[in-house]
């Protein structure tokens, strides 16, 4: 059972209730569930600022302290030197007093390298040195499939590519939180808003299952 949205909430999120895979119901589970976000670079602020202002309780994880190309989005020049989890307690209800983190459990998104634990859905910002990358998996994603893949992938890109890869995984984050699929998969993003699949390896037994032909 869901929480009723306030009058505030209706219109501060107008624009994600419109969309027919979000609605009202969507907004709530939105609202209701945690999310980790472990980054100190513009993919991992820009995630975490999307994740708020849609709604989702964003606490920090890790132990790293803002760099000095941590300013623009969400942090300011005076944050630098801040630990990331301090920073967000402080910056996250000022953006949306909604996202207040709240409780324990919840997902992880998290700027490659990353250390993964507890509850799904995952979210890892990377890149390969020229592309940026995100990879996901839901609950029901294949735990080896995914630590293979972000096992290939070294960290995301800065300045305006890792802003939007920032974006595009606080969107993969929000739909698999929907309950929307894949369960498991990875996309390229190879220059902000020139998005393109990606082939993750798969193991025998997520190959199997999808290709009927393979043994
Ligand atoms: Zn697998």
């Amino acid at each position: 059972m869901g929480m009723a949205l306030r009058e505030d909430q209706i219109l501060r999120y107008s624009r994600q209730i419109l969309l027919r895979e979000v609605g009202g119901r969507g907004q709530e589970a939105l609202l209701a569930g945690r999310v980790r976000v472990d980054g100190i670079g513009a993919a991992g602020l820009t995630a975490a600022a999307y994740l708020a202002g849609g709604g989702t309780p964003v606490a920090g994880a890790g132990s790293l302290t803002l760099g000095p190309w941590a300013p623009g989005f969400l942090m300011s020049a005076s944050d630098v030197g801040l630990p990331v989890t301090e920073a967000l307690a402080r910056e996250v209800p000022a953006l949306n007093p909604d996202a207040e983190p709240v409780g324990q459990g919840g997902g992880l998104v998290a700027e490659l390298p990353a250390a993964w634990s507890g509850d799904a859905p995952w979210v890892a910002l990377g890149g390969d040195g020229v592309r940026a990358a995100v990879v996901f998996r839901s609950a029901e994603g294949c735990l080896w499939c995914f630590g293979e893949t972000v096992r290939q992938l070294g960290s995301p890109p800065d300045g305006a590519l890792g802003v939007a890869v920032g974006t595009l995984g606080a969107l993969v984050f929000q739909r698999l939180r929907l309950g929307l699929g894949p369960s498991f998969g990875g996309r390229w993003l190879a220059a902000p808003g020139l998005v393109e699949d990606m082939a993750p390896p798969r193991c025998s037994r997520c190959a199997s299952r999808e290709d009927p032909a393979a043994p």
